[in-house]
């Protein structure tokens, strides 16, 4: 390995937020730091679901669609008279 041109390896520690789980990784990042989601809460391999309602940004857009979707079928039901 050429010296002088490799920066420093730190290992920290990385916390889930959703699950809570965590992992020491080696990074040049020199402090612990967070991620909004890891592979063991991750719904690619969990293959569940995540209960979406709790998220209070998707609940309102879910609740937005709902109203959409209902104008769209009272609006489709006005043009067929
Ligand atoms: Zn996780």
């Amino acid at each position: 390995m050429k010296k002088g041109i490799h920066p420093k390896t730190n290992y920290v520690t990385v916390t889930c937020s959703n699950c809570g789980a965590t992992y020491t990784i080696g990074t040049t990042l020199s402090s612990d730091f967070q991620v909004p989601v890891c592979y063991n809460c991750h719904p690619a391999w969990t293959g569940k679901a995540r209960d979406l309602t709790r998220v209070s940004q998707v609940a309102k857009f879910l609740e937005r669609q709902k109203k959409a979707q209902a104008l769209r079928e009272q609006k489709a039901k006005g043009n067929k008279k």
